[in-house]
């Protein structure tokens, strides 16, 4: 996946630009959160490419909107032989039913599920739920102390939260961080990035030209791990439209 090499901020929206030779601007909408792309020919510029994506806006809000209100994959049962991903890496999930507290454990690219006989689909979710919050609150208090030294910061609360349209999101004024509990399903440099990003803001608000050199002085490789968090998995639906600019 080639990696974008201009980014525009259109009506709130980010887009991340790549300049190619083709001959035609592609515009995508990729899941899960909606992200858009624009593919452009090289002889346009950045204000020539953000006018075709004004033309386009209306289209691109219904993509997003349609991605949002699906649910990211298809509705799961929780019965054994279904994928599940654990820190970016695909696990089959095994259910064993047996008295006693349900728990789950990885073993290789197992993830077995031990619960009662008769615990319903939601319950089983429910559990799986709980169980890959507990892996971010083992994860992140030790990143986020990485990181406060790096950046000389201070962050006084964190919180995990669901999100449909953000990865995380933070609070300049009181200075508390959200993450997104699906990023327990992703690699750990995506964390990595995300926690990041988040702290950058008590720097520079917006996702401007000095957010971005902020973030090249922080993290150099942050793109690459933007571009690995926001790959959907494969079985997912792509839209995608092409326009004559
Ligand atoms: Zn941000």
């Amino acid at each position: 996946m080639s990696t974008a090499n201009a980014y525009l901020t259109v009506r709130g929206i980010n887009i991340d630009v790549i300049y190619k030779d083709i001959k035609n601007l592609h515009i995508g909408v990729y899941p899960p959160l909606g992200r858009v792309r624009v593919a452009a020919p090289e002889r346009l510029d950045d204000e020539q490419v953000r006018l075709a994506v004004i033309q386009r806006l209306p289209w691109i809000r219904r993509q997003q909107e349609q991605l949002r209100s699906t649910p990211r994959q298809t509705e799961r049962e929780m019965v054994t032989g279904e994928s599940h991903y654990v820190w970016g890496v695909r696990h089959r999930l095994k259910v064993v039913e047996r008295p006693g507290r349900a728990h789950i454990e990885t073993d290789g690219d197992r993830l077995v599920l031990f619960v009662p006989a008769g615990t319903t689909p939601d319950k089983r979710r429910e559990y799986l739920d709980h169980w890959h919050r507990e892996q971010l609150r083992h994860t992140i208090p030790d990143l986020i102390a990485r990181w406060e030294e790096k950046l000389d910061v201070r962050v006084p609360k964190w919180t995990l939260r669901r999100m449909k349209t953000k990865w995380g999101s933070c609070n300049r004024e009181t200075r508390h961080l959200w993450f997104n509990v699906e990023l327990a399903k992703k690699h750990p440099d995506c964390l990595e990035y995300i926690v990041v990003h988040e702290m950058t803001h008590y720097f520079e608000r917006n996702h401007g030209e000095r957010f971005t050199k902020l973030m090249d002085s922080h993290l150099p490789d942050w793109r690459s791990r933007r571009d690995q968090l926001n790959e959907a998995p494969l079985a997912d639906e792509k839209w995608e439209q092409q326009t004559n600019d």
